[in-house]
């Protein structure tokens, strides 16, 4: 049997040790754009802050690859896809004939246009290498600015408290995450940074940056700001155009059963970018996290290799905004919910949502209320009706 997966991430690379694991025979060719081996991306913020060393953010070594009998190409892409004649077209030029495919190819940061110095990303390793030098540059009087209303915005809000700088945010929405957030949770997140001395503008577009070659500021929907550092966290977009020319059905990801199967045979989807038919939920949902990323990548192995399970997990992902504890776990799109329920309050200092359809819990957002983690988690497991769970 002939594996090839595209994307050398965590899903990506789980699936590759997972198949390796089952079957001591099998080529398995791992196609990875980035050239490092694996690496933690969550360890990427604690890495830029000095508390993780560089060489303790990966996960793999360049050796393991060959100890395992993978085929690990770096530093090249996937262009095309054959279905009829099952092989994948590289960027330098490579057919790879296979029999079973796993798309694994996360999402791709959206950018604004200009390079100037003082902008940065933060979704790669070279990403973070290279804010970690414009970070040191930065003269005393320095001041952030960060686009974005959601995770990678949260990472920016607090490395920038970290080295002390004067931070502005703007964003889109009348809140963080106004797809999953109602306004009382909202409030809660800008009455906590605000309080924290973040100057938040909500409702704000970005027109252009300022600057020759360095940044010297943004101009928004409301004027120009001066800004010598730059953090764009606006969400990612996977380029599809490859895998669409195919036949291959893509919405928000590229879409597939509970099975992790796409529409077109043999060829699989895990992780960041797959849009998976979730049992336990009811609907098709992304699930942009690390531990879904990562058991999605083993089940996939699991299948493709001829154990046909459904894939079942209640993912999480947690993080914080300047210490405010924020949880999103399991289906969390208000447009998809029938009802959204609110406990707590801003006075209160905790808001969690709980998120439900046709009567059943599927999804929950709890800031500042980690203690309603567990039970909403289960209740999304046990597929309870809203009636039979009680949180206070
Ligand atoms: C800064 C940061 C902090 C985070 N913190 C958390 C956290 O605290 N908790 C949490 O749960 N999650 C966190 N996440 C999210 C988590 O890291 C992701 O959900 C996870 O890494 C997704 O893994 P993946 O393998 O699906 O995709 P990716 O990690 O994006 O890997 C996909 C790989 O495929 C490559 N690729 C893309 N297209 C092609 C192609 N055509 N050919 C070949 N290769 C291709 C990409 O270059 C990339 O290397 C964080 C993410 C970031 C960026």
């Amino acid at each position: 049997m002939r594996y090839v997966i595209v994307g050398g991430g965590v899903a990506g690379t789980t699936a590759a040790e997972a198949l390796r694991k089952r079957d001591a025979k099998s080529e398995i060719t791992l196609v990875s754009e980035e050239h490092h081996p694996l690496y933690s991306r969550v360890l990427l913020p604690h890495y830029l802050k000095g508390k993780v060393p560089r060489e303790r953010v990966f996960l793999k070594k360049e050796a393991w690859y060959g100890q395992q009998q993978i085929e690990w190409l770096t530093g090249i892409a996937c262009e095309h896809l054959d279905p009829r004649n099952q092989f994948v077209g590289l960027t330098d030029g490579r057919e790879l004939p296979y029999d079973r495919l796993l798309v694994a190819t996360g999402g791709e940061v959206r950018t604004v246009d200009a390079d100037l110095r003082g902008v940065s990303y933060l979704r790669t390793l070279d990403d973070a290498d290279h804010l970690a030098q414009i970070l040191c540059e930065q003269p005393a009087d320095a001041r952030a600015v960060i686009f974005g209303g959601g995770f990678i915005a949260c990472e920016y809000l607090n490395l920038f408290s970290h080295f002390r700088l004067p931070t502005t945010l703007f964003h889109r929405g009348a809140h963080f995450w106004t797809r999953s957030l109602g306004e009382e949770a909202g409030a809660l997140i800008a009455k906590h940074l605000t309080e924290r001395g973040v100057e938040l503008h909500t409702r704000t577009q970005f027109v252009n940056l300022l600057g020759e070659s360095e940044l010297t500021g943004v101009v928004t929907s409301q004027g120009e700001h001066a800004a010598h550092l730059l953090g764009v966290g606006i969400g990612t977009s996977p380029d599809f155009s490859w895998l669409k020319a195919a036949g291959v059905d893509v919405g928000a990801g590229v879409r597939t059963n509970a099975f992790l199967e796409t529409n077109i045979p043999h060829v699989y989807a895990a992780g960041d970018i797959a849009e998976f038919f979730d049992e336990i939920v009811g609907r098709h949902i992304q699930a942009g996290n690390w531990m879904n990323a990562m058991s999605q990548g083993r089940a996939a192995a699991h299948i493709m290799s001829g154990e046909r399970e459904p894939f079942h997990l209640v993912s999480s992902y947690a993080t914080n905004a300047l210490g405010l504890e924020i949880i999103f776990v399991g289906d969390t799109l208000k447009d998809a919910a029938d009802e959204v329920r609110v406990l707590g309050s801003v006075h209160a200092l905790g808001v969690t949502q709980i998120f439900v359809r046709q009567g059943r819990v599927v999804g929950g957002v709890l800031i500042g209320r980690n203690q309603d983690r567990a039970a909403i988690t289960k209740a999304i497991q046990e597929q309870k009706t809203a009636s039979e769970f009680e949180i206070c």
